[in-house]
This record gives structure tokens, sequence and C-alpha cells, in this order.
């Protein structure tokens, strides 16, 4: 006989409801504040803090919202682009490690301000350049003696000084600006002086400023593009040396070799990637990093049942991440039938959570994993006691995720009507596994499918806006915070009669006949 039959069916995001709560006078959009620990923290009184109560060393996010470490939808781009507007990225692990510590890298060099960029060498020839460009997304190179890092500076190759028509097959010295030409600085004189390296470069009408030693070695870049970036963003999500912070994933198999490869890359937290995260490997991951790592927060997942809440948080979890089957690429509850409605285990977890507070003094932030398809799913999930959600499907959609934009085409009478898509595919579909099955030989049972979400754009158009829908609904519940939202939130259950009373509902709407004016 099993331990017991809950009869009570799980909820989902779109079953709940919000209540209204009480507005105070005073509170407008703007006001409304999105900063949410993802890390675990003290609490003497045992009640969860507001974002100004915060301790210091807690990992604060900016926004609530996280990219999945998916192959489709967490590279360095994407992870620059979220982390620009507040919120994390999280670089997938299913890849050799010595290419996701590139990655992590490659988001740490991207800081608002000393960039240590991708060199050439003079005798380099144009078509790398073309090549690594866009491989990263960079124009501007710096061009240094035997194209060492640190190398002495020789010029800078743009993508404005060669034309991919023309200039295939030169050296880059024959198309370079030479040193004379350039913007440069002394890395004696200026040290890691942002405010002074923004000056000289303001004052200049150069878009980039080189950092050079007294031998001439380059020390870093600065560039004009991020200093805007950086005035444009203020809430970007940047560590002490205003570089953007980037997570990392790790699994429970390489782990040894993977944490430490991360850490030295950058990494300014860890995910542990399991599906099903309430395991003794699990509990063997997380005491090897903090015993190695005790400054790293690590995340631990994914579990759906208070025990499993239990269980990270006691192994040494700084936040859990929630979800088993809610994913949108997901098919590992039918086919195991195994895990738990998303709403109702980001509630369960939070109420398990808040006993965990009042018995050990430590809040751990909860991180609600898949099935957003909504920014209003979002909000729900936030009231419903998620610190922060993390999303796939949500973020593939985007121009940054790394995959490239397809059209799918379909013919209906002589019209083609085409839609631009990203391709998506689960971490735990055949596509995914391919790497380690070639790597390693090892095949596993599959558990999700590859598929397409509608491309919509640059990450800065759209989530500007999903931000805005979280505000307003704060806003119009009448809360300021998101603690104040896990404190104050009610919530009830739709039925289908209810849902479609929620919606417009008998009435033509317009547009669907032919407008018919009365003069
Ligand atoms: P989405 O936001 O609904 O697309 O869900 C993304 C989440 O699904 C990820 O953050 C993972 O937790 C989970 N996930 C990723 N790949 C797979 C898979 O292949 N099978 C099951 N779940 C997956």
């Amino acid at each position: 006989m099993a331990k017991q039959v809950i009869t009570k069916p799980g909820f989902t995001y779109d079953d709940l409801v919000l209540h209204p709560d009480r507005i105070r006078k005073g509170l407008d959009e703007k006001g409304i504040d999105l900063r949410s620990p993802i890390t675990s923290y003290r609490t003497k009184q045992k009640v969860e803090l507001a974002p100004d109560e915060l301790p210091k060393d807690t990992l604060i996010l900016n926004n609530p919202l996280t990219s999945s470490p998916m192959q489709s939808v967490t590279g360095p781009e994407m992870a620059i682009e979220v982390a620009r507007h507040g919120g994390l990225g999280v670089i997938f692990c299913s890849q050799p490690l010595r290419d996701e510590a590139e990655m992590v890298e490659a988001v740490k060099r991207h800081k608002a301000g000393f960039v240590v960029p991708d060199v050439f060498s003079p005798e380099s020839s144009i078509d790398d350049v073309i090549e690594r460009a866009r491989e990263t997304g960079y124009s501007t190179f710096p061009v240094t003696h035997k194209g060492k890092t640190n190398g002495r500076l020789i010029g800078l190759i743009t993508q404005n000084d060669f034309s991919e028509r023309i200039h295939r097959g030169l050296k880059v010295h024959e198309r370079m600006k030479p040193l004379s030409e350039l913007q440069t600085a002394s890395y004696e004189e200026l040290g890691y002086d942002l405010r002074q390296a923004n000056d000289v470069l303001e004052e200049s009408h150069h878009g980039s400023l080189a950092v050079v030693d007294r031998h001439g070695r380059l020390r870093y870049m600065v560039f004009k593009k991020d200093l805007r970036a950086h005035r444009e963003h203020p809430e970007g999500l940047v560590d002490d040396d205003k570089r953007y912070m980037v997570g990392a994933a790790v699994n429970t198999h390489d782990y040894r070799k993977r944490v430490p490869a991360l850490v030295k890359a950058g990494a300014d937290i860890l995910f542990i990637d399991a599906s099903q995260g309430y395991s003794d490997y699990q509990a063997d991951a997380l005491r090897y990093i903090k015993k190695l790592f005790p400054k790293v927060p690590v995340v631990g997942g994914n579990i759906v049942t208070e025990d499993g809440f239990d269980f990270l948080a006691e192994n040494g979890a700084d936040a859990v991440k929630v979800g088993m089957g809610p994913g949108s690429i997901c098919t590992t509850r039918q086919k195991f039938k195994m895990g738990r409605a998303q709403a109702t285990a980001v509630f369960a977890i939070d109420n398990r959570r808040q006993t965990y507070m009042k018995k050990n003094g430590i809040y751990v932030p909860i991180i609600a994993d898949g099935g957003i398809v909504t920014n209003d799913n979002i909000a729900i999930a936030l009231a419903l006691g998620a610190d922060a959600i993390m999303a796939g499907r949500f973020f593939a959609r985007f121009h940054e995720s790394p995959t490239k934009i397809a059209e799918l085409k379909e013919e209906r009478g002589d019209q083609t009507y085409v839609a631009l898509v990203k391709p998506y595919w689960g971490e735990g579909s055949a596509r995914a596994k391919a790497w380690r099955q070639k790597r390693y030989g090892q095949s596993e049972e599959e558990e999700g499918i590859e598929g397409y979400a509608p491309y919509i754009g640059h990450v800065s158009d759209a989530l500007p806006l999903t931000l805005r829908h979280i505000r307003l609904t704060l806003q119009k519940a009448g809360y300021r915070n998101l603690r104040d939202f896990h404190v104050k939130a009610d919530l009830e259950m739709e039925r289908e009669s209810t849902k479609r009373e929620g919606r417009p509902h008998d009435i033509i709407p317009s547009g669907m006949w032919a407008d018919y004016k009365t003069s």
C-alpha cells in the first residue's frame, strides 16, 4: 500500500487568481522593488526580510528572472543580456567543461567596464577575424605582438576596417588601425579607476580606450557602448568589480573537475542540474562544493516535495529549485508519471521553507523552475512564494539565445505563410544528450523533446515589458516588494466557469466582422 494518496488535485499557475489588497498612497509602479535574494540568509526574528534589510553577503537579484541552463537558452550572449536587465543567466553544463568555462569567462570579460578582449596577431588573417566576430558577436579586437592576450599593443581591428567581400585573405596588419591612431591611456596612472577611464573616453572621439602599461602591454579595454549600456541599465546585476554576474550549471557526474574550473572562470553561483535532485549524489556534490569553495553559493535541485527541500537545505544548498514536469519540452511526468503540479509544488515548498526558517533562523530562497508561459504566470509563481523564476522557453524565443532563427513555412492555397522561430530542445532530449554520448558513450533515457519557440526579437525590447507587468501586478495588488507579496498575497482557485467569467464574453469582439459605421 502506498504511504499516502492525496486525493485533492494539484494546481497550476493558470488555476489561480490573485486577490487585491489595499493600495496605500504614494505607491506607484516605479516604486515597486523587484529585488530578490537568491542565496540563503540568517534572520534573527525568523521572518522573511524586505530587500533593504537583507544581510550584505546575500546575493540579491535586481529582478526575479533567471534563464535556464540549457543548450538552446543560455550562452554568454543571453547571460549578458539577462544580467544587463538585473536578472541572472545560467550557463548550461551539457558541454565539455572547457567550453562551459569559456562561456563563463566571456560573460565576466564583458562587464560594463574593463574588458580583456580576444586579440589577434598582425599576421592573423582577416578571415579569422570575420569568423571570431561571428562566433562572439564582438566587433573590435586589439592586435598584439604574437597575438598574446596581454602582449604589446600594435593596433586595433574593427569591423569598420575591412569588408567581407573585398578583404578576405589579407593579413590583419594590412587593414588594422595602427597604435598611433588609437586612444590609449596609461595603466600605471589609471589603474582600475573606471570613472577616470570613462572620462578619457568621453572626451575622445573614439569608441574604445586601450589601457597599456609602461612596457606597452595591453591590460584592458574600455568600450563606449558598455558605458552607454551601463547608463541605460543601472539595474544591471554586477559583482564588486562591476562585471556582470553569471551562474553556471554543474552535474552530479563530473563536478569534481567542473566546479574548480568554473569557479576559476569566475562563476558567481553554481546550479546543480538534476531533474530529480532529492538524491544522495546531490548531497555529495553539495558537500564537496561547500567544503572546497565555502564562499561560492550553490543552488540545489530540482525537488518538488517538502522532504526534498529539507534534504537539500540540510546538506548546504543556498537556494533550491522547484519543478518536476512542468517544462514546455518535458516528458518526465508523462513518461514516468512522476512529479508534481508546479503551483502546488511551489506553495508546498514555501510552507516547508517557513517551518525550516522558524526552526533554524535561515531563509532559503526558492526558484520556481519551468512552466512559465505568460507574464502573469511569473506573478503567480512569485505570489506563491518563489523568490525567482527560471525559464527556458520564455528566453529561448529571444534573439540572444544561442540558436539561429529559422523559418517555418506553411502553404495555404496559393499563399505561403512564414513564421520566424527559434529551435528549442530539452536538456533531456536526444539532441542535448548527444554530446555526452559522443564523449562518454553513455546513453540515458530521454525525458525531453525538440521543437521551436516563436521568435520575438531582442531581450532589451521585451524584458522591460515583462518587468513592467510584474510591477503593475504588485502595484495593483497593493504591495511594495516581493517580500510583501509572499507574506500577504491571497490566491484563489478558479474553475473552468470562473475562468470563462474572467475573460471577455458574450459580446461580438470588434474586428470579427467588418465594422458597420453609422452616420
Ligand atoms: P520551460 O521554461 O517551461 O521551457 O522549462 C524549462 C525547464 O525545464 C528547465 O529550466 C529545466 O528545469 C526543465 N528541463 C529542461 N530540459 C528538460 C528536459 O529535457 N526534460 C524535462 N525537463 C527539462
